[in-house]
């Protein structure tokens, strides 16, 4: 048995222990900002868009503010007017269909999938109505979305294919043929978040967009500067909404290390799927064919009505756990105006029940891991 006082306190996420590993190059990286005093729009902003775009085979990125401006602006930019509808996950973050409300147009939801917690590829075409303009498939925990499927539909259907990439970033979608892909370029736009414990996050707030497309990606870089394709001519209504240097030059350090990164959360996924094999009474994450996994989360399923019990008892034994998310969107108080009932997404109503999101990232030890998974056996083996 491995005893608590024998391994690092565990943390969600732990932050100041990743800061620790490139801290001479950040606080350079910090410090050439200040110095140079070009706090917006300074060099590193476009060495980062450069950069990000080359890791992901992507011609273009347009940095901003934050992964939900993302959202904002791909669905500004391709002119979505009030009363289109646009199709989402009923299981995802909030940001994904705040956008969408405040825009005026409409959600419409569908349930997810329930092993790979991803929406249901499978449901979306009977969902498809005159009105519909785009879809927004998120890759949630860190796997992709069936896209394969998804994207012949809105090929066939004319619709716009937005993929909310915020836990998403690195992870590769892989095709029937073998060929891979970026999450994030495989549709018409994707977007991201550089929030602080995402799996490229920043130092305070940051987002950013991913396209082919020339004439969007211009359109997209106005957007987020007030509309402007040329200084204090405003031909469209945009935002303000910037990546700053400061962030820009923290992820540029961080950006080489994403595939370290990733490689270090798949261990970590790796030793819990081995220590909790045994355990019946969980269900450790499914990995689907055509995707790999980059453990923004790492997330079980607690069977028979245990999940609150096992999270309590895990508590007590000092090991943070997350419940991501505890009402799916449909049942939330601001979105009850589209006319939701308990019900309508039974999937997705069961999981909000069921996941537990277990301590996952850069810093995670083996022995952190086996403390976890021995709380977690003792809890149902006693
Ligand atoms: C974090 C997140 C966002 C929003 O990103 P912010 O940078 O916090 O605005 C959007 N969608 C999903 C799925 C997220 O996890």
């Amino acid at each position: 048995m491995s005893q608590l006082s024998s391994i690092k306190p565990l943390q969600m996420v732990d932050l100041h222990g990743q800061y620790l590993q490139v801290a001479d190059e950040i606080n350079q990286a910090i410090q050439s900002v200040i110095d140079q005093t070009a706090f917006i729009n300074g060099a590193e902003v476009k060495d980062f868009a450069r950069s990000l775009a080359q890791y992901n085979a992507v011609e273009h990125v347009i940095p901003c503010g934050n992964g939900t401006d993302a959202l904002q602006l791909a669905m500004m930019a391709l002119q979505l007017q009030p009363g289109d509808e646009v199709i989402v996950p009923t299981w995802t973050y909030v940001a994904t269909v705040e956008v969408i409300a405040l825009l005026g147009l409409k959600p419409v939801f569908v349930d997810a999938d329930p092993n790979s917690f991803n929406l249901d590829t499978g449901a979306i075409e009977a969902l498809i109505s005159p009105k519909t303009k785009a879809i927004v498939p998120v890759h949630l925990y860190g796997q992709c979305a069936h896209m394969e499927p998804l994207l012949k539909l809105a090929t066939e259907k004319g619709l716009y294919v937005i993929e909310d990439t915020a836990q998403a970033l690195g992870a590769d979608y892989l095709f029937s043929g073998q060929q891979k892909q970026k999450a994030g370029t495989l549709g018409t736009v994707g977007t991201t978040s550089f929030f602080p414990s995402k799996n490229l996050g920043c130092y305070g707030d940051g987002g950013a967009l991913l396209t082919h497309n020339s004439e969007l990606a211009n359109t997209l870089k106005a957007m987020a500067n007030h509309g402007q394709f040329e200084k204090y001519h405003h031909d469209l209504i945009g935002v303000n909404s910037r990546l700053d240097s400061l962030q820009a030059a923290i992820l540029n350090v961080k950006l080489k290390q994403l595939d370290n990164y990733t490689a270090k959360r798949q261990q970590a996924a790796k030793w819990y799927d081995q220590m909790l094999a045994e355990v019946e009474a969980i269900q450790i994450p499914e990995r689907v064919a055509y995707s790999t996994h980059v453990f923004h989360q790492y997330t079980i399923k607690v069977k028979d009505g245990k999940r609150d019990a096992l999270r309590d008892f895990l508590k007590e034994k000092e090991v943070p756990s997350m419940i991501y998310y505890p009402v799916p969107l449909h049942l939330q108080k601001a979105y009850s105006t589209y006319g939701y009932e308990k019900g309508d997404f039974p999937v997705a109503e069961a999981l909000s029940g069921e996941v537990l999101s277990l301590p996952i990232h850069t810093e995670l030890e083996e022995a952190q891991v086996a403390y976890v998974a021995e709380q977690i056996k003792s809890f149902f083996h006693g």
